[in-house]
């Protein structure tokens, strides 16, 4: 038990330096971007993270956690200090699954059809609530990845914002792992080709607020390319250990 603690003591102790530097990070970007560094909005990517820790950094400021399996979610939901944090999806969800996470979660990252904004749209409408969600698209056509391809998307959008129950707050997107640093400045910049041109369209029921890109690895990248809201996992809480 000792030990355990001195652990936890230590992860709570890299979580406050980690938090410092990335916002530190942040900042830099948004202003090298012509923003203000309150323009960003970091989200901390949560999975596999104890709630003790998560709570910790919300103690910390993080006002914006996300996770990306529902289980998971259901699991950590009664003991996540949300009074003053926003909880979102931000992972591949399964359309017979969003009955377990509406009306828990502000915003979901990751919708890419109509199957599932439909299913979101009918379990909003029953709760009364409206759903605000990202469209996620995926910019380097990946097979077997989640996303909309982007030849499809201006075709997907009104048939989605045309759900009631349903508000479209912007775009996510994931490049391809693969991709070396000029590749994924090359994807971001198309997201935010997409974001921009969107925007201008003014659709009903489309508010183009959110342009969610970067992750611990190219954070800093994706708001020099224009993401105004980066999830940040590893970073911030440290490496990810899935055998626990
Ligand atoms: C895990 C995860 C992140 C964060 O990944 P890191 O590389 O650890 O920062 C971001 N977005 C999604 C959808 C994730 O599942």
């Amino acid at each position: 038990m000792e030990k355990l603690s001195d652990e936890l003591e230590q992860r709570l102790l890299n979580l406050e330096e980690n938090l410092k530097v990335i916002r530190g990070t942040v900042a830099e970007a948004a202003v090298q971007s012509g923003r203000s560094p309150q323009d960003i909005t970091l989200l901390a990517a949560t999975k596999t993270v104890p709630v003790e820790v998560i709570n910790h950094g919300i103690a910390l400021g993080i006002d914006h956690i996300g996770e990306n399996k529902v289980q998971e979610l259901c699991e950590k939901y009664e003991s996540y200090d949300l009074a003053r944090c926003e909880l979102q999806f931000i992972g591949h969800l399964q359309t017979n699954k969003v009955k377990n996470i509406i009306g828990k979660v502000s915003m979901i990252q990751s919708v890419d059809s109509v199957k599932l904004a439909a299913e979101i749209s009918r379990l909003s409408v029953l709760q009364s609530i409206t759903t605000d969600i990202l469209i996620e698209v995926n910019i380097g056509s990946e097979l077997n990845k989640s996303g909309v391809l982007p030849q499809d998307l201006y075709a997907l959008l009104p048939q989605i914002s045309a759900f009631t129950g349903i508000r479209v707050r912007g775009l996510m997107a994931i490049p391809p792992a693969s991709a070396n640093e000029a590749e994924t400045l090359g994807y971001f910049s198309n997201m935010s080709k997409y974001f921009v041109d969107i925007k201008a369209k003014k659709l009903d029921n489309v508010d183009m607020d959110y342009l969610s890109m970067g992750m611990s690895s190219d954070y800093s990248q994706a708001i020099m390319a224009g993401a105004n809201m980066v999830r940040v996992g590893s970073a911030l809480f440290g490496q990810r250990l899935y055998n626990k």
